[in-house]
């Protein structure tokens, strides 16, 4: 306010000397003498009327300068909101892994940026057995430990989601076939070792089957689902608690 009000008087102390100036050159040429009239008029007038209004442009200035922070801070907190919601939405709220949409929508980035890595499908076995024992809410308890385990045997910056009820993904970026195997292995491993107790202090084992296929130069993302589901249904076949990688396999300990 204070402002507002030295600012003002800047602006009608300005025009009092405009005035006065014009007064002094425009009265005399006209052929009239400046009398205490004229002085008082040419003095009164601009600095009453240009102290009001400076005084209310700038105060109108200042309220538009403190709306503008307002919205800008009201846009950086929507914008806040949006990507919070965003990242939310490409999560699974069970196990805050990517959903399916972005796992395959990040595997797709992913492969435009770089020939190299590997997808393996990880699928836990027999599980609805265990939701038939012990009930969904158990069986939920067995998923997450599951998806720790996944989580545990992927490398810092590999990506991971849930692709389906209890099956997840793993993209292995930059990955050798060698590497993939380790992975993988590491993966089923860590499962295995999990002591699930849901009821007693009976441990029921928790098993993964994987199936996974090392990126070509041009697979897309469907080619290397299908290359990978493959290999997920011949682990399967084959006796679950496994994985097999292109067209190897290495079985359970
Ligand atoms: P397989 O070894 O052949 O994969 O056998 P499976 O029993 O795991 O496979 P199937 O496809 O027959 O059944 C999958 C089960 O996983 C059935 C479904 O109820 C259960 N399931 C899927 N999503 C969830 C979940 O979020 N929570 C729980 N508790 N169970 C789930
Ligand atoms: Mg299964
Ligand atoms: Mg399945």
């Amino acid at each position: 306010m204070n402002r507002i009000f030295l600012k003002s008087a800047a602006i009608a102390f300005a025009s009092v000397a405009a005035s006065l100036l014009l007064t002094l050159i425009v009265v005399p040429a006209m052929g009239f003498s400046v009398n205490r009239t004229i002085w008082l008029t040419s003095t009164v007038c601009p600095l009453v009327l240009a102290w009001i209004a400076g005084a209310y442009t700038f105060w109108q200035s200042d309220k538009l300068k403190s709306a503008h922070r307002d919205l800008a801070r009201t846009h950086a907190q929507l914008a806040a909101t949006h990507r919070r919601l965003a990242e939310k939405a490409s999560r699974d709220d069970m196990t805050g892994m990517l959903n399916r949409e972005s796992f395959f929508a990040a595997l797709d980035g992913s492969r435009r940026k770089s020939d190299r890595g590997a997808l393996l499908i990880i699928d836990a076995d027999h599980f609805k057995a265990i939701n038939d024992s012990y009930g969904h809410l158990t069986g939920d308890e067995a998923l997450l430990l599951i998806a720790s385990a996944i989580e545990r045997g992927v490398r810092s910056g590999d990506v991971l989601g849930r692709i389906g009820g209890e099956e997840f993904g793993a993209f292995l970026i930059g990955a050798t076939e060698q590497e993939a195997k380790r992975v993988a292995e590491r993966i089923r491993r860590e499962v295995e070792l999990i002591r699930f107790r849901p009821v007693d202090e009976r441990t029921v084992p928790l098993t993964v089957s994987i199936g996974g296929t090392v990126c070509g130069e041009d697979s897309n993302v469907s080619e290397l689902m299908r290359a990978a589901d493959r290999r997920l249904y011949q682990a399967k076949h084959r006796g679950r608690n496994q994985t097999i990688l292109d067209k190897d396999i290495s079985e359970a300990a």
